[in-house]
């Protein structure tokens, strides 16, 4: 049986960053806090609990406090609150994201409507959203495109999260294009996502065998495995090597295996030594 890794497997530039700053953050000062967890993925969050960086679920009075802000960054309210608050303010967030901040808040400026596409609940549209004065329109998925309300918007651009499907962004910004007269589309997915993407389009098609790692809780992950899904019906999406089943493997020479923006190499050896074991 073969096994072939796909190359931009792991850790994006972001996620590594974010950790890297946090570890520094905790050797160099006390009392450091974080709304949420640093990035979705079990291994990464016990790492870091290890360090001695808190989870907290809101702000409390913060003096002598150090508040990290994740990967996936915030909304100017929460960051306004930490300096009210007393905390200082260590900023972990993906430059990618930061720049995705920046086209929110200058096209609101210019009065434009801001429509994400995104995860409604995740933390990455939430801190895009958590830029803007006006309420943004958030559409998650093409079904979810509210089209009669969309005739009222004279002119707006549209964001993607950082880590949505491609094709997905590209199909939905079309749909809009038709209901919006002026229309203006930043596609704001990151290179990571993208390489990954394109990665995860060849591979279900090559090899007889799918497997993804990571998270339950990773979007980016799930995603992969979507579209793995999608083209080879034998795709799996584990966490940890305990979760593969010998009977998958029955008769299979090739095998496949992608990992979330969030996976650590760590797990993804330990995933690929186990799939080793069961051939
Ligand atoms: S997935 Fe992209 S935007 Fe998100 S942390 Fe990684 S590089 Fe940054």
């Amino acid at each position: 049986m073969k096994i072939h890794l796909a190359k931009s497997s792991g850790f994006c530039f972001g996620v590594k960053r974010a950790i890297n700053i946090s570890r520094r953050t905790a050797k160099s000062q006390d009392n450091v806090y974080m709304l949420g967890n640093i990035v979705h993925n079990e291994d990464v969050i016990k790492e870091i609990a290890k360090t001695g960086i808190k989870k907290i679920k809101k702000l409390r009075k913060g003096k002598k406090r150090v508040l990290l802000i994740r990967a996936h960054g915030t909304g100017i309210k929460i960051l306004a609150k930490a300096h009210r608050l007393g905390f200082k303010v260590v900023d972990a967030t993906c430059p990618m994201v930061k720049e995705i901040h920046k086209i929110a808040q200058d096209m609101e400026s210019k009065g434009f409507k801001i429509i994400v596409i995104g995860d409604k609940k995740h933390d990455e549209v939430q801190g895009i959203i958590g830029q803007l004065k006006r309420k943004a329109l958030i559409i998650d998925g093409a079904r979810g495109i509210p089209k009669q309300s969309l005739q009222k918007i004279k002119k707006a651009v549209v964001l993607a999260q950082s880590t949505q499907n491609n094709d997905e962004v590209l199909k939905i910004v079309k749909i809009l294009k038709r209901h919006i007269k002026m229309i203006k589309f930043f596609n704001t997915i990151c290179k990571p996502t993208r390489t990954k993407q394109q990665e995860i389009k060849k591979m279900p098609l090559q090899n007889e065998l799918m497997i993804i790692i990571g998270s339950k809780t990773s979007a980016n992950t799930k995603r992969l495995y979507q579209i793995s899904r999608s083209l080879n019906k034998k795709s799996f999406w584990v966490q940890s090597g305990q979760e593969l089943k010998p009977r998958w493997f029955k008769g299979i020479k090739t095998v496949g295996v992608a990992a979330g923006a969030s996976t650590p190499d760590s797990t993804m050896k330990a995933v690929i030594s186990q799939i080793r074991r069961l051939r």
